[in-house]
């Protein structure tokens, strides 16, 4: 297959957005896309004075909006987009699969030589693409963004998620970024490498790293969300948090080990203390809250281990059924496009 970028020799673009109940957002989005699509900007970068010219002009876009199973009018919108449009693209999931398998989904229909990944809500701010596109075209292959604010997010919410890297970062071998999110370029070299990752319970985040390759570092302001409300509640952020643990080391499971040792060798010590005391001393029997105490301490020791064993156990049984990631309801729109795909 031939494609336009191949003809005018210009290079393909791809923007990916995931959509789950978008509707307030799509619009803007759309009309930023747009206006960005005809846009002549300036980069600053270093070394070079006044800057470096990227013309979007140069460019061919495709915006291709993955639909996650939203309820709204979110399809609605992206339908008309689309008949009006050709460079928009559609793909309907025939449910909700989450942002991560979402995103999967959307890298796999890509055709640009580049894929841009932004939120729906504007809070991406296209600005920084150029700059991006700079860099991509010195020869990086994932340039990523780099939050120095966060845009408006509950103090506690700012709070565990420095927290959490910061845990993941000393349990791990691999170095997951803080404050870095989705919002990145990738060369098509990133993206057909992330392809053939296709694991089921996804972190994407944790992905990028693990592909390796060149990547760069462009800093930006994370604005607040346009309209609409975030999908991620304390619940799903904590979820995708022992997520990114339990896919990335099984370090807590040797925490376990050495927990279950250190506590063998204190029961041990306090054996030996007993048995002497009651050799000298003739000791009578007593000790019931020792006792509760120790027996309760135990069970939940047991149990956290169980957990975390169970947890592993848990990944192991999703990956095995082989599960696609995902299920496509349509591309485009277009009837039966499966079969005509094959
Ligand atoms: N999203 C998605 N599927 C989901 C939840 C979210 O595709 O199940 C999309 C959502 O439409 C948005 C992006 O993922 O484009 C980020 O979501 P959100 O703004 O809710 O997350 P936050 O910015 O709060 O991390
Ligand atoms: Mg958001």
């Amino acid at each position: 297959m031939t494609t336009i970028n191949e003809i005018n020799n210009k290079p393909l673009l791809t923007v990916l957005v995931p959509c789950h109940n978008e509707e307030g957002n799509i619009q803007s989005l759309y009309n930023a896309l747009d206006h960005f699509s005809h846009s002549v900007y300036t980069v600053e970068t270093d070394g070079r004075e006044g800057g470096s010219l990227v013309d979007i002009n140069n460019m061919d876009l495709e915006f291709l909006f993955v639909d996650d199973g939203s309820v709204d009018s979110t399809v609605e919108m992206l339908e008309q987009l689309r008949n009006r449009d050709s460079r928009v693209s559609v793909v309907r999931l025939s449910r909700n699969f989450g942002k991560e398998n979402a995103l999967l989904a959307g890298m796999d229909f890509a055709k640009g030589d580049a894929v841009v990944i932004m939120d729906a809500d504007l809070q991406d701010p296209i600005e920084v693409v150029p700059e991006m596109i700079y860099w991509w075209r010195q020869g990086y292959d994932d340039v990523y963004g780099k939050r120095i604010s966060r845009g408006k997010e509950s103090w506690l919410r700012k709070r565990l998620s420095l927290a959490f890297y910061a845990l993941l970062k000393k349990m791990s071998n691999i170095d997951i970024l803080p404050n870095v999110g989705d919002f990145r370029l990738l060369d098509r070299k990133s993206v057909d490498a992330l392809r053939q990752l296709r694991e089921t319970q996804r972190y994407t985040k944790g992905l990028y790293c693990w592909i390796g390759f060149r990547k760069k570092e462009v800093a930006f302001d994370r604005a607040d969300r346009h309209a609409g409300k975030s999908s991620f509640n304390m619940m799903k952020l904590l979820n995708l948090a022992v997520e990114g643990i339990t896919s990335y080391t099984t370090t807590p499971l040797r925490i376990s080990i050495v927990a279950g040792f250190l506590v063998s060798i204190l029961a041990f010590c306090y054996l030996i203390f007993i048995f002497m005391k009651t050799l000298i001393w003739g000791e009578a029997v007593s000790g019931f809250p020792t006792l509760i105490c120790v027996i309760l301490f135990l069970g939940g020791m047991q149990l956290l281990a169980l957990g975390i064993i169970g947890e592993y156990v848990g990944r192991i049984f999703n990956e095995t059924k082989g599960r696609a990631p995902y299920v496509v309801d349509s591309y485009n729109f277009e009837e039966g496009w499966s079969r005509k795909r094959k």
